[in-house]
């Protein structure tokens, strides 16, 4: 198993813990991250993304980001793509904020797996 495919299982586990769903699909969208009340929050990954687990990881720890900063936070008439109102500055941060969120916890899944390693080891 490869460094990414580890990565994307540690993530798929994140996901889980999170009390999100994950799904895949075959579309143009790479990720996309939902919630709406009532039911349960989830990710949708492209299926091309099966290809590309570094990729895949990327995706799917920044909708994990979304889930984190942004659920029921976001002004939804600012961020679709297609609103009359959309705000390219505030749709632009929004993704910003999740992108630093995915690094930063790509950074944290392979800080703590060490430390698993290293006791393991000693
Ligand atoms: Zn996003």
């Amino acid at each position: 198993m490869s460094k990414e495919e580890i990565m994307f299982g540690l993530l798929k586990k994140v996901v889980r813990d999170s009390g999100v769903d994950l799904d895949w699909r075959d579309w143009d969208v790479t990720g996309l991250y939902w919630n709406s009340p009532g039911m349960c929050p989830f990710i949708t990954l492209a299926e091309s993304l099966k290809a590309d687990v570094e990729k895949a990881c990327e995706v799917l720890s920044h909708e994990v980001g979304h889930h984190y900063m942004h659920r029921g936070k976001i002004d939804m008439e600012k961020y679709l793509p297609d609103s009359p109102k959309r705000d390219e500055h505030y749709a632009e941060l929004i993704e910003a904020e999740a992108d630093a969120f995915g690094r930063g916890l790509i950074r944290g899944l392979i800080v703590a797996r060490n430390m698993f390693l290293e006791l393991e080891l000693s």
